[in-house]
């Protein structure tokens, strides 16, 4: 048979292992369909082309992907190297695999530049956040794998380049999705073409001491075999020599030569249940002398990608100390596979892969370990995956970490302030764009800037949605739009404050406004002006800030007024007087006042007998109204003044009138003003005007202002007022 479709059928069977229900004429159809597109094209060593997608779709297979994953891995360079579209592949193989390959092709398109760390980890943000679907990134981490395997073929050049990607790129993202076969293997091809010289060293020692190293290997397995035999433990018992790259790692981290490496032999233990994990720990230490402090258990807290197992390092033969690692096959496959792995227990129970909610059971899965380091992966993860980051290009290569939907305006001030304020036009992808275009991963952005450049407007802090470039587009505006700024701010302070309800006047006035600036944190009104102008603080901010110290300050002078009150009636009870102050000049007494000054009220004319009420005036002392004159009306006092609102009551005084106004409605006749004029003087009513005016259809209002001892007195003059022929009311005024 042709070697090519031996490989093919090689692929089928491995599929079939773990999926019985394979449809294998949809497989086949995608391996021809690959094999025809790539008909022209030919790997580097001559075969044709078709032998990668054949090899990717392998290593996928191998990490237990669906059929899905599969097809896209054999599909997956056709959209960049041949005719093939994404519609065609949809079309074929439906759309989920035309997705899959549209994201692999993202990938591959990435240009690739070697930068400081904190670049590459943006970097690698990137390529999982274009990726999307999780799948996206194992089929290209397969598609580099088996790159690597085959780099021998290309270019001295192209072979670091690629290994420097994949040793920084790649690896790690392996790693991270606790893939460590992958990463294992990743790293050791990487190192042979980036330290080519080192690399043989350490092979070529190895190699030269292999008999040594097997005979160790086999020694210590069988010791620990029968030991097993011996306890009763199902088990296997693997021993292997660590890989290159770590004991490379090691060689420079602690400069040592590989002869001082003592580490180099590792062996893993693997049964079926967790509980038989720690009675081969046991064992292996009742075995061996274990070297102390270097027990972990990852079982109990497993590593944030998921791994688990118990490590110790225990003294062998001839003081030759070595790793063992203990778990079960489950955690064996999750050690090698990482997340891939999490794919064969999801498939069955709904056949639903490779959309979010598959992700979002990977998240739950992750979250369900509860463990402070797991937190930490899937908080990465969530970075990672559910996209709140975007990532682009400058124009010389460096990626850019921006929020999710931000801007070219954002991208400009990321780069520098000055690149932000002189900007004129924004190009993506070499085409001119709209400030406001949403950035997508990958886009490459270049900003063109000139000297004469009008400056940031008001609208960019809307259209921004980084922090960074709205402070730098406000520090801009603070400084350069000063006048302009204090005018919008007063205005927008002004509206938020009537809508308030408080006065301009309530914060002016001289006791009140340092404290009040102090409260806002700003030298003088203009300042705080200036900062509403240029948004460093908003209108509302600024109203509720000076509304609670209103509140506050008025609070105090209350809480003054009662402790001074409180130390009089002390004071007086020490010298066993009565507390209360039982007459007064007014014949008003203000709870927690003495010889205050009192004044009644203009709008409702209070007299003794009234319940009443005081509000301590700025400087005329307590005003005193009736309670249910509407100035005093509970709905009607301010926030910030209700702290001058105090009580007061009737006591004994020298006052023995009090005046007070009255409206007496009327039909509108002769005499009527001399016959309510009389009924007063009967009274013995001292009058002080009297106002008469007709309001048409033969009516009229006559209002008198008159002075009475008491509310008694007063009552028996308005009855005597309403018996007055014509006259329908007779009320006292208020407001
Ligand atoms: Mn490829």
């Amino acid at each position: 048979m042709d070697p090519v479709l031996e490989r093919y059928y090689a692929l089928e069977e491995k599929a079939r292992q773990y999926n019985p229900t394979l449809d294998a004429n949809r497989l086949f159809s995608a391996f021809t369909y690959a094999d025809n597109a790539h008909v022209q094209q030919r790997r580097k060593d001559g075969s044709p082309f078709v032998t990668h997608p054949l090899a990717v779709a392998e290593i996928v297979a191998e990490m237990g992907l669906d059929i899905d994953s599969i097809i896209a891995a054999l599909l997956h360079d056709c959209i960049e190297d041949t005719q093939a579209t994404h519609e065609e592949i949809a079309k074929f193989f439906g759309t989920p695999v035309a997705e899959l390959v549209e994201g692999v092709t993202k990938l591959t398109r990435v240009q690739y530049t070697s930068k400081e760390e904190e670049q590459m980890e943006n970097l690698r943000k990137m390529l999982m956040a274009m990726a999307k679907d999780i799948r996206v990134i194992l089929i290209k981490i397969a598609d580099r794998l088996h790159n690597m395997r085959t780099m021998n073929y290309q270019r001295e050049q192209k072979q670091r380049e690629k290994a420097l990607e994949t040793m920084q790129i790649y690896a790690p993202i392996a790693h991270r999705l606790g893939m460590q076969k992958m990463k294992w293997e990743l790293e050791d091809l990487s190192l042979q073409y980036l330290d080519p010289v080192g690399y043989e060293e350490i092979t070529k020692s190895l190699a030269q001491r292999s008999t040594v190293h097997e005979e160790f290997l086999e020694h210590i397995q069988n010791k620990i075999e029968a030991r097993m035999r011996e306890a009763k433990i199902k088990c296997q018992v693997f021993g292997r020599m660590k890989h290159v790259y770590s004991i490379y790692r090691k060689m420079h981290k602690q400069n040592i030569g590989i002869d001082q490496v003592y580490d180099l032999y590792a062996f893993r233990v693997i049964v079926d249940d967790i509980s038989e994990c720690y009675n081969v720990l046991g064992c292996i230490h009742d075995l061996f002398k274990p070297v102390l402090g270097r027990f972990k258990d990852y079982i109990g807290t497993p590593k944030p990608n998921m791994y688990q197992s118990l490590h110790t390092t225990v003294i062998g033969r001839e003081g030759i100390p070595f790793e063992v690692q203990i778990r079960t096959w489950d955690m064996h496959h999750t050690a090698e596979y990482g997340i891939a792995a999490h794919w064969k227990y999801k498939r069955g129970l709904d056949g639903k892969l490779g959309t979010e909610e598959n992700f979002e059971w990977v998240r739950k899965l992750l979250e369900s370990q509860q463990d402070t380091d797991a937190e930490e992966f899937v908080r990465t993860l969530k970075v990672d995956m559910f996209a709140d980051e975007v990532f682009v290009f400058t124009p010389q290569g460096d990626v850019i970490n921006l929020p999710a939907g931000a801007t070219p305006i954002d991208f400009a001030y990321n780069i520098h302030s000055a690149v932000g304020n002189h900007m004129t036009a924004a190009k993506v992808n070499n085409r001119i764009v709209p400030f406001d275009m949403p950035l997508q991963n990958g886009d490459i952005v270049e900003i063109v800037t000139s000297k004469s450049a009008h400056g940031p407007s008001r609208d960019w802090m809307k259209i921004a949605k980084s922090n960074e470039a709205r402070n730098k587009i406000r520090q801009w505006l603070k400084k350069e739009r000063r006048e302009e700024n204090i005018v919008h701010g007063k205005s927008s302070f002004e509206s938020e404050l009537r809508h308030a309800g408080i006065s301009m006047s309530a914060i002016t006035e001289e006791t009140v406004l340092p404290q009040i600036l102090k409260k806002v944190s700003f030298g003088s009104l203009e300042e705080m002006y200036a900062a509403i102008g240029y948004g460093g603080l908003t209108a509302l901010k600024a109203v509720n800030r000076i509304r609670d110290e209103l509140i506050r300050i008025n609070r105090m002078r209350t809480e003054k007024i009662a402790a001074e009150r409180m130390a009089q009636n002390n004071a007086a009870q020490q010298q066993n007087q009565p507390p209360r102050q039982l007459h007064s000049e007014t014949g008003i007494a203000v709870e927690g006042m003495e010889n205050c000054l009192v004044k009644f009220s203009r709008c409702c004319t209070p007299v003794r007998g009234d319940p009443v009420v005081g509000f301590i005036t700025k400087g005329y002392g307590v005003s005193i109204h009736r309670t249910d004159c509407p100035n005093a009306a509970l709905e009607r006092r301010k926030p910030e003044e209700l702290g001058r609102w105090v009580r007061v009551s009737w006591v004994e005084g020298d006052k023995m009138t009090y005046r007070t106004a009255l409206e007496v409605a009327s039909k509108d006749r002769d005499g009527l003003v001399m016959d309510i004029a009389s009924v007063l003087a009967v009274a013995k009513i001292r009058v002080g005007s009297l106002s008469a005016r007709s309001i048409g259809k033969s009516q009229a209002i006559v209002n008198v202002m008159i002075e009475v001892k008491d509310l008694e007195q007063l009552k028996g003059v308005m009855t005597k007022l309403h018996q007055i022929s014509g006259v329908f009311s007779v009320k006292r005024m208020t407001g």
